[in-house]
């Protein structure tokens, strides 16, 4: 796609993006696409190099049941009967690349640079100087994060977490979860493009469920408790669509409002100090 033009064009509308909203690279996440094949799952442990975990069946098919440092992406199953419909929602969870890292902002209070933006993508890298955080520490960044994204390694005491295959991306491949997904539920690219792809499948998918059905139509396809959304997009790298409540999916799917964390609380004392200093 050309990066020249942050608009697309769909319908009746024209999607417009802020600048804020144009910078790196991002995936975007179709969530209504995607099978919970898990193919993304095991491409992303096998490119990372990540071993085997023991893990054991809980009653559903997701698994293992949570990320852990040998698993920067899982697919989360979540099965709702609703008005005698059954939705089986999948979701393949993995760190947002935050425009503004809160990981970071509570890493650098301890270790700077434990936790980098790259600047040329936008893409949070956990590096290895997170070894050098205590256990306390470590346990104060992941509770940091609004989606309860990175893991520490007990045995290398690193903090670990999706880095969006920068070692790929850096050499003009797409991420291997993108590139092993076979039903085009992920795209990555420049993240102005991924954003108009995100608002265009919002605008086609509210006009289908504003589309009068037949009565047949009404009987199989249940639109009544549709309401699709784009996560948090505003602050994300990774943009999912979802075609139902968010918290239907995940507890952490969307941002969780966290109360202030040490970080945020010294950033605000330090405003009207910045203030005053103009
Ligand atoms: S999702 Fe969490 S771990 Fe990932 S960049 Fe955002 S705050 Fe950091
Ligand atoms: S972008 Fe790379 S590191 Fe992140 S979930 Fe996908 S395969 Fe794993
Ligand atoms: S590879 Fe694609 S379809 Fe399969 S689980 Fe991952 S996102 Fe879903």
């Amino acid at each position: 796609m050309s990066g020249e033009h942050p608009q697309g064009r769909q319908g009746h509308g024209t999607v417009r993006l802020s600048r804020e909203e144009q910078h790196g690279k991002s995936i975007f996440i179709d969530t209504t696409r995607c099978t919970a094949c898990r193919g993304c799952q095991v491409a992303c442990k096998q490119w990372h190099d990540h071993e085997a975990v023991p893990t054991k069946q809980t009653g559903t098919h997701q698994n293992p049941p949570d990320l852990t440092p040998n698993n920067f992406k899982l697919v989360r199953f979540s099965e709702h009967k609703i008005d005698g419909h059954v939705h089986w929602l999948f979701f393949p969870d993995q760190c947002r690349h935050c425009l503004q890292p809160a990981c970071k902002a509570t890493a650098d209070m301890y270790v700077e640079d434990a936790i980098v933006v790259d600047e040329a993508t936008g893409i949070v890298v956990c590096t290895e100087k997170t070894k050098e955080l205590t256990k306390e520490q470590c346990d104060e960044i992941i509770d940091s994060c609004p989606y309860n994204i990175p893991r520490r390694n007990e045995i290398s005491g690193e903090l670990v977490k999706c880095d969006m295959c920068i070692d790929r991306v850096q050499a003009g491949l797409v991420p291997m979860c993108v590139k092993s997904c076979c039903t085009g539920a992920m795209s990555f690219g420049e993240r102005e493009d991924m954003l108009i792809k995100a608002k265009l499948r919002l605008t086609e998918a509210q006009a289908e469920i504003e589309r009068p059905k037949s009565e047949l139509e009404t009987k199989i396809v249940c639109d009544v408790h549709k309401s699709c959304t784009i996560l948090d997009e505003e602050d994300l790298g990774v943009i999912y669509f979802l075609e139902m409540p968010r918290e239907m999916y995940h507890q952490y799917a969307g941002r969780e409002i966290k109360p202030l964390n040490r970080a945020d609380f010294l950033a605000g004392l330090a405003k009207p100090f910045k203030n005053m200093l103009g």
